[in-house]
C-alpha cells in the first residue's frame, strides 16, 4: 500500500466517492495526491474512504436491491445499459482526457481501445441479457409421470468489484456492465492510481436514470483501507476482482470466512511461439503490439517470445528495430505510440528486473534504461522498451510477471519443445502462436495451458467467448454467458406433470 500523502496546496481539484446517488463531499484530512505519470506533476486529491464510508455504499447498494431494482425487467435494464453507452460517446472526449491524466497513455490508445471497449462492453451485455434464454428439462418419473425443471436466475445481490490501473475504464466496465444487467447493485473500488473515469461513469449512470444505490464507487487503498473494507463487509453477496495474482490470493483469505463466489482475473506471463514459416513481416507487427501496448501494462502482453531457430536472428533484429521506432512522448500527441509506467514505484520494480536481466547474463538487444524525454517529461515514470536475448525459463525475469515493455527472446528447435517451453510457467492467462501452417497453428494453439489462445493475432477480443485465466492468472471465466451466470444465482423449480 502506498501511503496517502496529507493535503497540500498543490490543487483544489478532488475526485470524491459515489454513493447512494450522490457525491460524498471530501473529507480533508482523509485526502491522496493523484499525480500524472507522464509528468509527475499532482493534478488532483483523492478522498480515501472509510470504514464507515464503504458501509453507507454497501447499505445503499442493499436498499436499492430491495427497492426494486432486483426485480426490473431484463428489457428495461438492458435499454438503461444502451442510454449509459450512448451517454458515453457523448462525453467520449472527456473520459479519453480523464484516462490521459490518470495514466499518461497515448491518446488514440485512449479512444481506440480504452473508452471505445466500455462503449462495447456495455452494448455487448445490453444485448447478451436480453435475449438470454433457460435450460429446462423434462424428468421420466415412475408410472408413467413426469415433472418440469427449469432453473430461474437471481441476481447475486451486492457485488464488490475491484479493478486495476492499466485499463481501468474498460476492465470495470467489463465487470459493471453485466452485473448491472442481471440485476445487482455494485461497490466500485477503482485503484487508487486511477480513480478519475470510475467517478465520472457515475455521473453518466446517473443522467441516464439507473436508480440510486444500483452503482457506488469508494476510493482507496488495498489492504486496510476500502479495498479490504469492501471485501471484508457482511453485507456483500460476491466479489468480481481484477488485479495481481498475491492480491487476488489475499482477497480469497479476507472473504474466505463467507463463503461467497469470487471471480479473479489475475496476472499472466505471456508466451508467444513464432515458428519459421511465418509471414516475418506479420508476426513482427504483431509481436510489437504484443510487447508494447500499453508500455506493456496489459495481463495479455507478451513477456516470453519463443522463436525457431533458423529465424531467430532475423526476427530479433527486426523486432528491436520495430521498437526503437516506437515515440515516446506526450501522450496527448497524436504521434505518440507509448506511454510511462503508471507510477514511480511500478518503475522502480521494472528497474529491478533490468538489473536482474543484467545479473543473469543477458544481452540487451535494445533499450534497457530510462529515455531522455526532456525537461517537461523528467519527472514521468517512462522506461525504455526492452528486449533481451541470452536468458533462459529458469531466469526469474523469465518466470515473473514484470508488466513494462520487456519481452525475452529464447530460441527452440522443434514444436514440442516449444510448446514445453512456453507451459512452464505457474500463469495461463494468455498465447500467441505465429505460423503459416494452420494445421500446426490449431494444434499448438490447444496445447497451450492457457485461457486464451490466439494464432496470427493478439488482444483479438469477442466479448460473447468466455475469458479467464489458469493456475496463478485466476479462477473462474466472465464473458457471455458466463457472466451471466457469475452474477446470478438460479434456482432450480421442479413441477410434478
Ligand atoms: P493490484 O493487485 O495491486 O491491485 C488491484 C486492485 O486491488 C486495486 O484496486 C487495489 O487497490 C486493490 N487491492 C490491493 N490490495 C487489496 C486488498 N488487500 N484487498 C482488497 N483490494 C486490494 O494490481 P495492479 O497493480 O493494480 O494491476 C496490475 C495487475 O493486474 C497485474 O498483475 C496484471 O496482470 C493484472 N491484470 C489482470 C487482468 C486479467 O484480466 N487477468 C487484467 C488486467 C490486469
Amino acid at each position: 500500500m502506498t501511503a496517502p500523502t496529507a493535503p497540500t496546496a498543490e490543487t483544489e481539484r478532488w475526485i470524491r466517492n459515489y454513493v447512494d446517488g450522490h457525491f460524498v463531499d471530501p473529507d480533508p484530512d482523509r485526502g491522496f495526491a493523484k499525480a500524472d505519470p507522464a509528468t509527475g506533476q499532482v493534478f488532483a486529491r483523492v478522498h480515501e474512504a472509510d470504514a464507515s464510508l464503504v458501509d453507507r455504499a454497501v447499505t445503499a447498494a442493499r436498499r436499492a436491491l430491495d427497492n426494486g431494482w432486483a426485480e426490473t425487467p431484463v428489457r428495461d435494464r438492458a435499454e438503461l445499459l444502451r442510454r449509459a453507452a450512448d451517454r458515453i460517446e457523448e462525453r467520449f472526449e472527456e473520459f479519453v482526457a480523464a484516462e490521459i491524466a490518470d495514466t499518461g497513455k497515448p491518446i488514440t490508445q485512449a479512444r481506440e481501445l480504452d473508452v471505445s471497449r466500455a462503449l462495447t462492453n456495455f452494448r455487448t451485455f445490453a444485448d447478451v441479457a436480453a435475449a438470454a434464454g433457460q435450460e429446462s428439462f423434462i424428468t421420466d418419473l415412475a408410472g408413467g409421470r413426469q415433472a418440469l425443471n427449469y432453473a430461474v436466475r437471481k441476481p447475486l445481490g451486492v457485488v464488490a468489484v475491484i479493478v486495476p490501473w492499466n485499463l481501468p475504464l474498460l476492465l470495470l466496465t467489463w465487470k459493471v456492465a453485466p452485473a448491472l444487467a442481471c440485476g445487482n447493485a455494485v461497490i466500485v473500488k477503482p485503484s487508487e492510481e486511477t480513480p478519475s473515469t470510475a467517478t465520472l461513469l457515475a455521473e453518466v449512470l446517473d443522467e441516464v436514470g439507473f436508480p440510486r444505490g444500483v452503482y457506488n464507487v469508494v476510493h482507496g487503498f488495498g489492504g486496510d483501507s476500502a479495498g479490504e473494507f469492501l471485501t471484508r463487509h457482511p453485507g456483500i453477496d460476491g466479489v468480481t476482482f481484477t488485479g495481481s495474482s498475491a492480491t487476488g490470493s489475499q482477497v480469497m483469505k479476507t472473504v474466505a470466512p463467507q463463503v461467497i463466489p469470487v471471480s479473479f482475473e489475475l496476472g499472466g506471463k505471456n508466451a508467444a511461439i513464432v515458428f519459421d514459416d511465418v509471414d516475418l513481416d506479420e508476426a513482427l507487427t504483431g509481436l510489437t503490439k504484443s510487447v508494447f501496448t500499453n508500455t506493456g501494462q496489459v495481463c495479455l502482453c507478451t513477456e516470453r517470445v519463443y522463436v525457431q531457430r533458423g529465424i531467430f536472428d532475423e526476427l530479433a533484429a527486426g523486432l528491436a528495430e520495430r521498437a526503437e521506432q516506437l515515440r515516446l512522448g506526450m501522450p496527448t500527441a497524436a504521434a505518440t505510440t507509448t506511454g510511462p509506467l503508471i507510477s514511480q514505484t511500478h518503475r522502480e520494480k521494472v528497474l529491478g528486473y533490468f538489473a536482474l536481466a543484467e545479473q543473469a547474463g543477458a544481452k540487451t538487444l535494445t533499450g534497457g534504461g530510462i529515455p531522455d524525454l526532456g525537461p517537461g517529461l523528467a519527472g514521468g515514470s517512462w522506461v525504455e522498451p526492452t528486449l533481451w536475448t541470452g536468458l533462459t525459463n529458469t531466469d526469474r525475469v523469465v518466470r515473473e510477471e514484470i508488466f513494462g515493455p520487456v519481452a525475452a527472446l529464447i530460441p527452440f528447435d522443434t514444436e514440442e519443445e516449444a510448446i514445453a517451453l512456453a507451459n512452464d510457467s505457474k500463469y495461463g492467462l494468455a498465447a500467441s502462436v505465429w505460423t503459416d501452417d494452420l494445421r500446426r497453428g490449431h494444434r499448438v494453439a490447444q496445447k497451450m495451458r492457457v485461457g486464451i489462445s490466439w494464432v496470427n493475432t493478439w488482444f483479438t477480443r469477442e466479448l460473447r467467448s468466455p475469458f479467464g485465466g489458469i493456475g496463478l492468472s485466476g479462477v473462474g471465466r466472465e464473458g457471455g454467458e458466463s457472466s451471466l451466470h457469475f452474477y446470478t444465482e438460479p434456482t432450480n423449480v421442479c413441477v410434478q406433470l
